[in-house]
């Protein structure tokens, strides 16, 4: 099975509900959708999300590097040579982890075609029913509290909040969601790197005072702020969370070994890929740190990967944050992985299974 050509498509999914944090709003997903060619005629899928403000990837950038820059090191190349390949994807260029991640999937998802078997299968195999908890955007309080009663009554156990613009208003906004589906869900909270280390430290103390109690707290202050990370996980009970502070392999050894989380939630996007969010495990696994499967806004051919990996890696990746399909108005992909709200589940057709993908408009480059 040889790489032939690798083609690019555009796939917008609108939202039932805006995506807003305390650093973007956003009302429909936009993906650049990746199909690896082969001359066996499989087809690999794979997906990538533009995040400016978070990995710098934007469409644009996206484009150039898989079309100029990764696209001709993997031509002709032989699938079943997968760490050749992914070799090729890394070394490609530096950053731009997006666009690696997204060629990556599709090259995971013919390397398991290839084997006739499901990805999780072939990334070591589990129990192929993962539960994703779903997020509930920065809003006014009444508004984020309908929104949060609505999702418990859909059947999400765990509510990740959005927080991070107002602190004083950030503690009013989890206290109201707490008294109103306390006992019914579980609460994660995601600063997204809204807060000083001295801020997030003053709004726990007065959750957990208030009798609060939240799963974690996720990235409360800037990404590059490691020792601000770790000012707030010694002086917090809450379990904190590396989302932004941990992108690589590298990032999450020095957050270990400087003890500076409890908790480091893995994205394709940030790590570049599968072959990395695999080493980020392991490692973290070393050091008995649990992860999280996480991703950006994502539709369901990339959640689909992190899906794989969350269930071939269950015993170091503990939780899932792979809301993406759930917070879109429609899944417009058939694959082998199935968002039924609250529970995600994977069938046994080979990869990850995509038969059909509605709407994807193919991109011309050149
Ligand atoms: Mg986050």
């Amino acid at each position: 099975m040889k790489i032939t050509d690798i083609k690019l498509g555009m796939l917008r999914v609108p939202l039932k509900t805006p995506f807003k944090t305390a650093l973007r709003s956003v009302d429909a997903i936009e993906d650049i959708i990746v199909l690896i060619e082969t001359d066996s005629g499989h087809v690999g899928y794979g997906e990538v999300p533009q995040t400016a403000v978070i990995t710098g990837d934007t469409h644009g950038s996206i484009v150039f590097a898989i079309d100029r820059i990764i696209k001709p090191r993997l031509l002709g190349m032989d699938v079943a040579d997968l760490n050749g390949i992914v070799r090729s994807i890394q070394a490609s260029m530096e950053h731009n982890t997006s666009p690696k991640a997204g060629v990556e999937i599709a090259v995971y998802d013919l390397w398991a075609q290839l084997y006739n078997a499901p990805l999780y299968k072939m990334l070591g195999g589990g129990d192929p029913v993962i539960d994703t908890n779903i997020t509930i955007s920065v809003d006014y309080i009444d508004k984020m509290v309908g929104d949060s009663i609505s999702a418990v009554e859909r059947g999400f156990e765990t509510l990740k909040i959005k927080v991070g613009k107002d602190m004083g208003l950030d503690i009013e906004r989890v206290k109201a969601i707490h008294a109103a589906v306390d006992g019914r869900a579980l609460l994660r909270l995601d600063a997204n790197q809204g807060w000083t280390p001295k801020e997030a430290v003053y709004a726990m103390n007065k959750l957990e005072d208030a009798g609060v109690a939240l799963e974690l707290l996720e990235q409360p202050v800037k990404g590059s702020d490691v020792a601000g990370l770790k000012y707030v996980s010694d002086r917090v009970l809450t379990p904190v969370m590396a989302d932004e502070s941990a992108f690589g392999v590298i990032d999450v050894i020095e957050l270990l070994q400087m003890r500076a989380a409890d908790i480091i939630n893995i994205k394709l996007m940030k790590c570049g890929g599968i072959s990395n969010a695999i080493r980020i495990a392991d490692i973290s696994a070393s050091y008995g740190i649990e992860c999280m499967i996480g991703c950006m806004l994502e539709s369901s051919i990339s959640v689909a990967a992190g899906a794989h990996l969350g269930v071939a890696k269950r015993s170091t990746i503990t939780k899932a944050d792979l809301d993406g399909p759930s917070l879109s108005a429609y899944d417009p992909v058939d694959g082998n992985v199935t968002f039924n709200e609250a529970e995600i589940s994977i069938g046994d057709a080979p990869g990850l299974g995509i038969r059909a993908i509605r709407g994807l408009e193919m991109i011309e480059v050149g």
